[in-house]
């Protein structure tokens, strides 16, 4: 096999001559702006060693990635009270959806789709206030990565609380059925806000080393969270980290990965590497286009599904 480097570099050549990179979100309109033609990865192994090409170094909107991190915090605060909230189940529908609400007594499916996230921020938001709380996961994700530059993108922040009118009806949705103990002024204050985290593919690969390390941040030697809590947020990542397009991306992948519809994915090879793409064309499930594609090669390459016998 040649060398990460080559491989990496190889890809982002690969990826610039693309001919179909989907369409960037336009429904957030400070999304719509960007540049489509953007490509990023990074790669960070287990020893530590981070290999970068393209925008790697260039910090977009993580969006839904954000989810990863907001469950692990909530995990490590209230525990295995979680999942009297939230359940664990792929939803099959789409990351905005509100159908499976009223049949399941405004218990979202798994706490990667909106709602589930909007839950996970009700939670988080305990008894802070949002401020507190923003700066919590902020805090968190910061030192996840060991920098200090990620920043919350307040332009999008803003615009998500101006047009999240499918984001309002899921919360007040939940509200009715006591799943949401906060006004939801205040919950979706911490959902928007988490969403508009900026950061740029390097940044977001050493923020989920943890997740390569069995819950141990390799850096600092720190637990972030338990071993088998790491598994199992693994194991959503690969059933729900992709929305309806899960399954495809665990048969194309084979890693657990989360997206956003800023373009990115973070991608977890358990003992081997936290890999993060950007690119901000999106298919019709709301997931990276080229952002896949480049992890499905990289994968083939590096021989790094979780399906490949050791
Ligand atoms: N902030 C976005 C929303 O709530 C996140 C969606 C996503 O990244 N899939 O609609």
């Amino acid at each position: 096999m040649p060398g990460l480097a080559t491989i990496i570099a190889e890809i982002a050549a690969e990826m610039a001559e693309a001919p179909h990179r989907g369409m960037v979100a336009d429904y957030i309109p400070a999304l719509a702006t960007v540049d489509p033609r953007k490509f990023g990865i990074a790669v960070v192994e287990a020893d530590g060693t981070c290999h970068m090409a393209g925008d790697a170094d260039e910090a977009f909107s993580i969006q839904s990635i954000s989810k990863v991190f907001s469950l692990t915090l909530a995990l490590g605060s209230i525990g295995d009270k979680v999942w009297e909230r939230v359940g664990r189940e792929p939803s099959g529908t789409a990351f905005n959806s509100i159908v499976q609400l009223e049949t399941e007594a405004g218990i979202p499916r798994n706490p990667f789709i909106n709602a589930g996230a909007i839950v996970i921020a009700d939670m988080i938001l305990g008894n802070h206030a949002p401020r507190e709380a923003i700066g919590e996961i902020l805090r968190f994700v910061r030192s996840l990565a060991g920098e200090d530059g990620i920043f919350v993108d307040g332009a999008v922040a803003a615009a998500e609380q101006e047009t999240g009118f499918r984001n309002i009806a899921l919360a007040n949705y939940m509200r009715a059925f006591g799943n949401i103990r906060h006004q939801v002024e205040l919950t979706l204050g911490v959902y928007f806000n988490q969403c508009a985290l900026a950061m740029s593919c390097r940044q977001l690969a050493l923020a989920g080393r943890y997740l390569m390390a069995g819950g141990i941040n390799p850096a600092t030697g720190h637990s972030v969270i338990s071993p088998r809590r790491a598994r199992r947020i693994n194991a959503l990542m690969m059933t729900c980290g992709h929305y309806d397009g899960s399954g495809e991306f665990a048969f194309r992948v084979g890693l657990p990965g989360k997206s956003g519809v800023g373009g990115g994915i973070l991608a977890i090879a358990p003992g081997r590497a936290s890999i993060a793409v950007w690119s901000p064309g999106l298919n019709a499930r709301g997931n990276s286009q080229l952002g896949a594609l480049a992890l499905e090669r990289l994968v083939h390459r590096t021989g790094w599904s979780v399906f490949e016998p050791v």
